[in-house]
């Protein structure tokens, strides 16, 4: 057995032949660096170029600390554009494979949103979108994340640039303080170690070089 094996993580036996078929045989260093913090609930901040396979990393995280039985809101990725947001659903779909009755659902701006709360009459474990629909949806009430557990900031570098930082910080004031928060991102501008101190408590840094 490599020592990159996922098996050196402590996973359901369902997990790891499903990464297996999906021909993942090892992980990759930013899986690698996180994976083992994340499984234990720790803040992770890590910064990792475009194409690393960071999805995976807080991907296979928030799914193991999902309860599937209980139909509320318990992770929430916050994504830059409905394509990304599409992309990591997609990702977190195929992770998910062997779990039975999982509900993830994008929410994303520019798609109507009566269709949108029909899918949130019953909540989903998972919700991806962008920062304003996401707030929109909380501030009528059709979202609720008060069971929140894992928080992603996903590609926070392109979020501050778009100007989502008021956004994220309305929205992560309606999750419980108890949360673990990942923040990823392929860059780190100043703006990053702001809203690190600002959500995350004592995260674990990890950087793998190599230039976005
Ligand atoms: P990033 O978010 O860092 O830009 P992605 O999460 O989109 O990267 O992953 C890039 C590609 O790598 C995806 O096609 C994904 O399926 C693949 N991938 C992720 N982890 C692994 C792994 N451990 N082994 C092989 N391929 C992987
Ligand atoms: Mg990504």
């Amino acid at each position: 057995m490599s020592t990159h094996s996922f098996s050196v993580l402590t996973l359901p036996a369902e997990q790891l032949s499903n990464l297996n078929e999906l021909g993942y045989t090892e992980m990759t260093p930013i899986q690698e660096a996180s994976l083992p913090a994340i499984l234990q609930g720790q803040d992770v901040r890590a910064k990792a170029k475009t194409g690393s396979g960071k999805t995976a990393a807080f991907g296979i995280g928030l799914l193991n600390s999902i309860t599937v039985s209980q139909f509320v809101a318990q992770a929430l990725v916050l994504c830059p554009t409905r394509e990304l947001a599409d992309q990591v659903s997609k990702e977190l779909r195929r992770l998910a494979r062997f779990t039975q009755n999982i509900k993830i659902l994008t929410l994303c701006g520019g798609q109507s949103i009566g269709p949108q709360n029909e899918s949130l009459v019953r909540q989903p474990h998972i919700v991806v979108g962008t920062p304003g629909r996401i707030q929109e949806h909380l501030r009528k009430g059709s979202l609720k994340l008060d069971d929140l557990k894992v928080l992603v900031l996903d590609e926070a570098d392109r979020m501050l640039d778009m100007g989502f930082s008021e956004d994220i910080e309305d929205v992560v004031s309606y999750t419980p303080q108890s949360r673990q928060t990942l923040l990823f991102s392929a860059t780190y501008p100043d703006g990053i170690e702001r809203i690190s101190s600002k959500f995350q408590r004592e995260p674990l840094k990890v950087e793998i070089e190599g230039e976005d």
